[in-house]
């Protein structure tokens, strides 16, 4: 009940949000005025608003090498702002690091000021608060993406996206470089936990969410953002989580059908709830660098998707066309080739020279005064929207007293709780009153193998920063705080995050044989981008061998897993008397943990993605037919170690065979699924109502099984509910050999969690 509750969007909160926006007001500033303004821009004040830097650039120090404590180089702002008229400043580069609210403040504030002085337009900064705000002393940190998948719970990714945007504003930043739309189809590639996972529709519901809660409820184009809010940025434009060698920014191979089938949707409902800007995936696509792709940025999404937002260039990503991907023999032609391809912003971030080269190209007629406008009026949009024009800065700081506040670290512990997903259990958990337990292993008694990268840092490696100012407490120190009821052996505490260090010691050995569970915190290096890439999917040798070792001292074992992406831990596996999937939970992951395993909690995460077996057999949920077939010719080779949607109980839950309401008889037409589903067990708990489908056969070779539908669902024990999911015509489409969304006539089957499927015909075909 009390999480049913928590469930309800936060009512205090959202009454002192909206007392608060009263205090902003509507500035002056008409679209109108965006056209004269423009008008009235010099060539060099216009391209400088399509130039953002890092702020590395104007810091006193080397940009890799701050002088401490952090200051502005008075200079150096001068340069950019007055000299080059920068529109945009971000910060991640090689010294990011935590600060205080103050010190954003104050740095964004100085910033604002010099634009002030010099004449120039206000400032938009962007930054990277991905699950929660990066870059802030004791933010509120959610559990990253995937584990958000994880909860199925769309009001969960609502509200760590509104609390993310409300801390982010606090520090004076507008613009956030979230959320990641990309669909995880790699599960190699080292940002898979930054995704929602690896189904389309998930991807698409989370995202929606996501965007909503960052900017606003309602869907409209051009509205004000309130002082509260962020503008969402939409990550990364797109096809970039499927890396073919499984390397971040390496190329991808993909038809444009399966482009639009797979990863365009999450884009498109985005776009379609009004998000404000997008980043533009670094790697190439059969041979075409993403941001020199006119079909792509322009064709596609402006023509076709009509996104009128903001397009930004992922890091230096235009200098690239020359350097990494060599499809532009300098930079200038590299400027000329991704501004023509449709590009608003250059995320440079390191220098002048974009700025320089471009006024040069329009300069010289290559390209169009006419690109560049369109462009500087998306921008200048944003500004307006986001009030900057008005009051560059926001509110003031009084204006958030709830940073970082216990109704805050609430809903973040709220969601770790709901994505703990329990893969295996043979009746070791819950942990019973009285018994001894050992909890060992890297994750026990660490906070950065439990936050992942982007946390305090850009990779997120820095243990000390973790705990000086995170709100957070470690796996061990959270078993002891809520285990009361049991005996507890830390025998680790000195364990470092060097996981080649890890070995089983006489004391964890003796500690183990001592007690009647032993609960193992397995963990992956934080990492993203490139420092994130990997060699193998397998789990590292040093981790595998310990828990051998651990097994075969003969105590059950509990297996929690604080990885990237999937490790394979198949073998140690089934040694394993419970297996926890626990992600990236992040500060408040810990407490969720211990809570599941004592039984406070009722786990109800399922897995947004296919566990895989073996390395070599990476198969998604929604397969072909052909990829079933097994060296014997049968058709049982799909064998993951865990399915896309799985997710154990403490309770049972007793799903009905499913009903089909209704009829397609026009385009418009809405069937209902409808099914009972009875919690027979003894707790209370969340279950995940689950839809699926697959059509018998169409014109491109459908899939084993798609999911169409899912809710979550609060369900008492001994209670049963009727859960009814919707099923529209466009829900039942795929990406046909012209490029056409369609539905074609034929037969289709439905299922929910129960198996047995129901036949239903669609008696016609339908273009969308
Ligand atoms: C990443 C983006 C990020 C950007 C700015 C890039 O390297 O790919 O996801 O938003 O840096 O920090």
């Amino acid at each position: 009940m009390m999480f049913q509750k928590n469930l309800k969007r936060n009512i205090a909160v959202r009454l002192i949000l909206s007392i608060a926006v009263l205090g902003v007001g509507i500035h002056g500033l008409q679209s109108q005025n965006i056209d004269s303004l423009i008008a009235r821009m010099t060539l060099a004040e216009k391209v400088g608003q399509m130039a953002q830097i890092d702020l590395g650039v104007i810091w006193q120090g080397q940009p890799c090498n701050p002088a401490l404590p952090v200051r502005l180089d008075q200079q150096k702002l001068a340069t950019a702002i007055d000299k080059y008229k920068v529109g945009s400043i971000l910060n991640c580069g090689c010294a990011s690091s935590t600060h205080s609210l103050d010190e954003w403040r104050g740095w964004i504030g100085e910033i604002q000021q010099q634009a002030k002085k010099s004449g120039v337009l206000p400032v938009l900064y962007g930054i990277d608060a991905i699950h929660g705000a990066t870059y802030l002393h004791h933010a509120t940190l959610f559990p990253q993406q995937l584990a958000q998948a994880a909860t199925w719970n769309p009001d969960l990714v609502y509200a760590a996206a509104e609390i993310t945007a409300y801390e982010t504003r606090a520090s004076g930043i507008p613009w956030n470089f979230s959320p990641v739309l990309d669909v995880a189809r790699q599960p190699l590639w080292s940002r898979f936990f930054e995704t929602y996972g690896s189904d389309p529709f998930l991807c698409s519901e989370m995202g929606e969410a996501a965007v909503k809660g960052y900017q606003n409820d309602k869907n409209k184009k051009n509205d004000q953002i309130s002082g509260f809010k962020v503008a969402a940025c939409l990550k990364h434009f797109m096809g970039y989580s499927a890396p073919f060698s499984g390397k971040d920014r390496s190329p991808a191979y993909f038809s444009e059908r399966d482009l639009r089938d797979i990863f365009l949707p999450s884009f498109e409902k985005a776009i379609a709830a009004g998000a404000r800007s997008i980043m533009v995936n670094s790697g190439e696509m059969s041979g075409e660098p993403v941001h020199a792709n006119y079909h792509l940025l322009t064709e596609i999404l402006r023509n076709e998707l009509k996104f009128e937002g903001v397009l930004v260039t992922d890091w230096e990503d235009i200098y690239r066309l020359h350097t990494n991907h060599r499809v532009a023999k300098d930079q200038r032609e590299a400027v000329k080739l991704a501004i023509l391809a449709g590009i608003d912003m250059s995320m440079i971030p390191n220098d002048f020279g974009f700025i320089d080269l471009l006024i040069e190209l329009v300069k010289s007629g290559e390209v169009p005064e006419s690109r560049i406008n369109e462009s500087v009026k998306r921008i200048l949009q944003l500004k307006k929207d986001l009030g900057l024009f008005q009051a560059p800065m926001g509110l003031n700081k009084e204006a958030f007293p709830l940073v970082s506040s216990a109704a805050f670290a609430s809903k973040a512990k709220e969601t770790a709780l709901q994505s703990v997903t329990l893969l295996k259990n043979q009746g070791v958990l819950p942990l019973a009153a009285g018994k001894t337990v050992t909890v060992c292993g890297p994750a026990a008694h660490n906070l950065s193998l439990v936050n992942g990268a982007w946390t305090h840092s850009w990779l997120g490696r820095d243990e000390q920063l973790a705990k000086q100012f995170g709100l957070g407490v470690t796996v061990a120190e959270a078993c002891a705080k809520l285990g009361t009821n049991n005996q507890w052996y830390f025998p680790e505490s000195d364990i470092q995050m060097d996981l080649q260090q890890t070995h089983l010691t006489k004391k964890t050995t003796k500690s183990i044989k001592k007690s009647d569970v032993v609960v193992v915190c397995l963990g992956e290096l934080p990492g993203t981008e490139m420092p994130g890439n990997t060699e193998t999917l397998d789990l590292d040798e040093m981790q595998r061998k310990y828990v051998s070792q651990i097994q075969k001292l003969g105590k059950p074992v509990v297996l929690v897993c604080f990885f990237n992406r999937p490790r394979i831990i198949t073998g140690i596996d089934s040694h394993s008397a419970a297996v926890i999937y626990a992600y990236l939970p992040s500060d408040f992951g810990p407490e969720a943990l211990a809570s599941t395993l004592l039984g406070l909690n009722n786990p109800s995460g399922k897995l947004p993605f296919t566990y895989p077996r073996s390395s070599g057999s990476v198969v998604q949920h929604d397969r072909k037919h052909t990829e079933d077939f097994h060296i014997d010719f049968s058709t049982n080779a799909y064998q993951p170690l865990y399915e896309f949607g799985h997710g154990l109980s403490f309770t049972n839950f007793q799903h009905s065979t499913l009903k089909l309401s209704g009829d397609w008889k026009r385009k418009s037409d809405t069937v209902w699924a409808e099914w009972t589903i009875k919690n027979t067990g003894k707790m209370a708990s969340y279950e995940v109502a689950q839809l699926y489908y697959r059509d018998e056969f169409a014109s491109i070779t459908p899939s084993v099984k798609k999911l169409t539908g899912f809710k979550k669902i609060w369900i008492e024990s001994g209670q049963e509910v009727v859960v009814r999911l919707p099923i529209t015509l466009d829900m039942l489409s795929f990406v046909n050999q012209d490029l056409k969304r369609i539905t074609e006539q034929g037969d289709f089957e439905f299922w929910g969690n129960n198996p047995t499927p129901l036949k239903k015909r669609v008696e016609h075909t339908y273009i969308f």
